[in-house]
């Protein structure tokens, strides 16, 4: 049947943001419970500025085989919009889900995106679980309160927002716990 709408971004071959709200669904319709990791390139205005439109291009494209080349049949990856991904993992514990995300977060820095000029390239990223009895909305924001808790820990870094509003940092900041609470505190 003919679909107005298509579920798949077509710069970086993974779902658009319709995808996903529609992977979500069918999530809420089965009553599974997942993970959510946000992931957000870090600075990434600035390969526009250095390597042009292209270039940031060519970068997305690259993070989308990235992240796809790590993703299990089960679970949905798509792009958020601009320079945002989302992976969303069925089944997955907040732990799991980290522990992957800290492996895509150090095989992202250690790529060579542009060999011909190279330049850095980092993600920050937040992790989030849901349980049986919440809303993919209520994951989704605390996926992405616990990104920005990322970005303003210095970037290149994980950060697992726990149920008891304890988030695990890892990556740059590595063993260091941050607390979020209205306005957060950080600690180590
Ligand atoms: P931060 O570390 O805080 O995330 O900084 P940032 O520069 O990554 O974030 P910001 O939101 O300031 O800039 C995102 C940039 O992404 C701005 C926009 O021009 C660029 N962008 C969004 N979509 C695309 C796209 O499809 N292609 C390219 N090349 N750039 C894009
Ligand atoms: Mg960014
Ligand atoms: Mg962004």
């Amino acid at each position: 049947t003919y679909r107005r709408l298509s579920t798949v971004d077509a710069l970086t071959n993974v779902l658009n943001r319709h995808g996903i709200e529609r992977f979500v669904e069918s999530l809420e319709a089965t009553r599974v419970t997942a993970s959510v990791i946000f992931i957000d390139i870090d600075h990434f205005k600035r390969v526009n500025d250095l390597r042009g439109h292209y270039g940031g291009d060519r970068v997305l494209r690259k993070i989308g085989e990235i992240l796809g080349a790590h993703t299990r049949n089960t679970d949905g990856l798509g792009r958020w919009g601009g320079e945002e991904f989302v992976l969303v993992c069925p089944g997955a514990s907040l732990s799991s889900a980290a522990d992957r995300a800290e492996k895509l977060r150090q095989k992202i820095k250690e790529t060579n995106f542009i060999p011909e000029d190279p330049l850095p390239v980092t993600a920050s990223f937040g992790v989030a679980a849901s349980r049986a009895d919440q809303s993919f909305d209520d994951v989704f924001r605390q996926a992405d309160e616990a990104l920005y808790l990322a970005k303003s820990r210095g970037r290149d870094c994980v950060v697992a927002a726990a149920d008891d509003q304890m988030h695990q940092v890892t990556g740059a900041r590595k063993g260091t716990w941050a607390m979020l609470s209205g306005r957060f505190k950080l600690h180590k």
